[in-house]
């Protein structure tokens, strides 16, 4: 199973432009940090003359520790900040966080033995590191080919680290980017500090892999760093200072904007993950709803501004807290009143970055740049201990934080965000003694989250499509439901599109005129993310889709693609795609669509359904895929794409499985070797996955 010359091309192509992409062309020396500018100009914290050589910075700043973090989601540089905020209060080091792709990696031979480099860095997709540390991996992959281990000349004697890796279990990769440089770094004559970590988001265990792993870690630290452990005492990192005179109206004062372009409504491209294109919706539509199962399409149109994107991109949505959200949280925290108040916030120390444009308000940092609903991490609620309300809440928050199975049993079936949990705990008494900086330290930037684009950039360039299912799930004892952040914040923006004057799905409600009314006429913010999820070049080419659910969302860009193409007069070959859901009556998304791509593709395309609670039996995407067996394996010589998108817990491993029963029957192979032929399909790209 190989592709052929011009295939491998195309990749190659793709492969170099997405380095490119990623890398931001920095591999070619042209410009080192697009965004350094950008963000100085953005009024963010202001930051010093920014060197890209952290040795030189940790000795300026009189820094012992410098924590670096490779991380796509916002985790791995949460896990950072609580590790340079622990190493400093219970050990007195002098820490810093850093962005690894702020930095070369060229001084890291004369980093001195009595310093230390932490990395925690996240494993992304297929065992790729994340956007930030492609150039870091690169830089020591291509250094490691040279030296040997135990070489003499080992360059990196002097350097000793630690390593946490954050990953999940479910991906055929797991945590290959710390296995892969904690070998490199060891290769380079570098000196591990303790085990290397390896947390599990896949089994959920995550924050208690992390908690688990730092303790002995701090201990061989400690012993090697000859470190004496002190009473951790809370220091904030953040000084808040209000701005009398200022109010939420003032032009400079930012009430959600990302930063100062949007402010001053100069925004321009390059739009990113540091710069949104606040596109308009053009259409939205709910695509199937049972009970309380919500799935919408949405169409933004992009053509106002200079980004672009290929069929099985992603496309970055930006959301806004839901008004309810905003509110408990500034109650429980006593800071309903000073809502409005504007603030400055400034890091006391040199390395800290404030994470979201000031003078703003307690309001707009809520809404727009704090994830106050994600879970909340035991650490977390051990830290806030000290501000407790009162003797009793503390002894209690002390026991939730220190007791791993008392945590669990009582907050893990409830899904509490912060907010929730100290207004649980205090039984509704309000925390007004938390400093606003724990809160910054404390909880991660609000993320943007990605969607497989469902359109196919051939046949509607300008306009990227989504498919997204509502989170919701209902909890125990609670009398609302867990909501999604980002997906009920676009459900309102369908309602609203659609006609709804004051659109409250499940009873929230979002500022979605946004900052400035600048989001009026249905706008969201967004920025495109390219990937390597691609259709081959040459239509005629075969491919196999499995896309259950949500997983359909690329592979109606790609039927989308190969019709227009067909009714263009191209050769397609023959496209089959495995589509599951429940109920044909229920959630069976595109039904129409499809066939209307059946018509343009004839016998090319079959729509092979799975209907998972029509019958006794539940019948899956791979079960169906099994029973095409010798087709399936028919088209795989023919060297046929295969395409997984979707669940990656459980379909994508289960269809991964399969595969290999259906190519070791086939082809007469064992399983082991069946498996083999997969895994090199994987790394030939015609085994491609999008899951998440
Ligand atoms: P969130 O608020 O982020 O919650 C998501 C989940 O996190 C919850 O269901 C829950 O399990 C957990 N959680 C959150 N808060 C808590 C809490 N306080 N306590 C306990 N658990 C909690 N989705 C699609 O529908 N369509 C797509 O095409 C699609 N493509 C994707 C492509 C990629 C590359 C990736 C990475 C993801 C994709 N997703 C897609 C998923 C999408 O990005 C979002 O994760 C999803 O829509 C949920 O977002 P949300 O903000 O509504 O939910």
């Amino acid at each position: 199973a190989e592709l052929d010359t011009l295939d491998i091309l195309v990749l190659g192509v793709i492969l170099l432009g997405s380095i490119a992409y990623f890398t931001k062309g920095s591999l070619w020396g042209k410009q080192k940090d697009p965004y350094a500018a950008a963000n100085n100009a953005n009024g963010m914290a202001a930051r010093p003359a920014r060197t890209r050589n952290f040795v030189e910075k940790m000795d300026e700043s009189g820094k012992n520790c410098i924590i670096f973090f490779g991380s796509q989601t916002g985790t791995a540089e949460d896990y950072a900040s609580r590790l340079a905020k622990e190493g400093k209060s219970r050990f007195g080091l002098e820490t810093m966080i850093a962005d690894l792709e702020e930095y070369d990696f060229d001084a890291m031979d004369t980093l001195p033995s009595d310093k230390i480099a932490i990395f925690v860095l996240a494993t992304y997709g297929e065992g790729e590191p994340t956007d930030n540390a492609v150039e870091f991996f690169e830089y020591i992959k291509e250094d490691g080919v040279s030296f040997s281990q135990g070489d003499e000349d080992a360059p990196l004697s002097n350097l000793n680290y630690v390593a946490f890796g954050l990953g999940n279990n479910t991906y055929e990769h797991y945590n290959t980017m710390v296995r892969e440089v904690d070998r490199l770094l060891t290769k380079l004559g570098a000196h591990r500090i303790g085990a290397a970590g390896e947390g599990d988001d896949g089994a959920g265990t995550m924050e208690e892999d992390f908690l688990a792993w730092k303790d002995p870690m701090w201990t061989a630290l400690a012993a090697h760093m000859g470190l004496e452990e002190r009473e951790a005492v809370y220091e904030p990192i953040f000084a808040i200072s209000d701005r009398e005179g200022l109010t939420a109206e003032s032009p400079e004062v930012y009430v959600g904007e990302p930063n100062k372009m949007h402010l001053q409504n100069t925004a321009k491209g390059p739009f990113n993950a540091h710069n949104p294109y606040i596109a308009p919706i053009a259409e939205s539509y709910e695509l199937f709803k049972v009970k309380d199962r919500n799935c919408i399409h949405l169409e933004f149109d992009i053509s106002g501004s200079t980004l672009s994107y290929t069929t099985g991109d992603h496309i970055a949505i930006w959301p806004t807290n839901a008004g309810e959200e905003v509110d408990r949280f500034l109650r429980v925290t006593g800071l309903t009143d000073k809502r409005g108040q504007v603030v400055s916030v400034k890091a006391l120390e040199p390395t800290a970055k404030v994470p979201f444009p000031t003078p703003t308000t307690f309001d707009a940092i809520v809404r727009y740049h704090l994830e106050i609903c994600a879970p909340v991490s035991r650490q977390f609620v051990s830290t806030l201990a000290a501000f407790a309300p009162n003797e009793a809440v503390q002894a209690e928050m002390n026991r939730l934080g220190n007791d791993k199975d008392y945590f669990h049993e009582k907050t893990g079936s409830q899904l509490f965000n912060i907010a929730r949990l100290l207004e649980h705990v205090s039984n509704g008494e309000t925390w007004d003694k938390i400093p606003f900086s724990a809160f910054i330290e404390g909880l991660n930037k609000l993320q943007p989250r990605y969607y497989s684009i469902s359109s196919s950039s051939h046949v509607q360039p300008k306009k990227i499509s989504v498919t997204a299912v509502v989170e919701s799930s209902v909890v125990m004892g609670r009398k609302d439901p867990f909501r999604g952040v980002a997906t009920n914040y676009l459900l309102a923006l369908k309602q609203k599109q659609n006609g709804d004057a004051n659109p409250s799905p499940f009873g929230m409600t979002y500022e979605l005129h946004g900052p400035r009314n600048r989001y009026d006429g249905i706008h969201v913010p967004v920025h495109v993310r390219h990937s390597n999820f691609k259709l081959p070049s040459d239509p005629a080419k075969p491919i196999i889709m499995i896309g259950p659910g949500t997983g359909v969302a690329p592979f109606r860009g790609f039927v989308q693609e190969r019709a227009q193409q067909a009714r263009e007069g191209a050769n397609v070959g023959r496209t089959m795609l495995f589509f599951g859901c429940r109920k044909s009556t229920e959630d069976f998304m595109y039904e129409e669509e499809f066939a209307e791509y059946k018509k343009a593709l004839g016998d090319k395309f079959e729509l092979v359904t799975a209907f998972s609670r029509e019958t006794s039996k539940k019948v899956y995407v791979q079960h169906r895929l099994k029973e095409r067996a010798a087709e399936v394996n028919e088209l795989l010589s023919q060297k046929a794409f295969f395409y997984v998108c979707g669940d990656a817990a459980n379909m994508a491993r289960e269809v991964n499985t399969v595969l290999a029963q259906i190519i070791a029957e086939g082809r007469g192979v064992s399983e082991a070797k069946a498996e083999e032929i997969v895994k090199n399909m994987r790394a030939a790209n015609q085994y491609q996955e999008d899951v998440w």
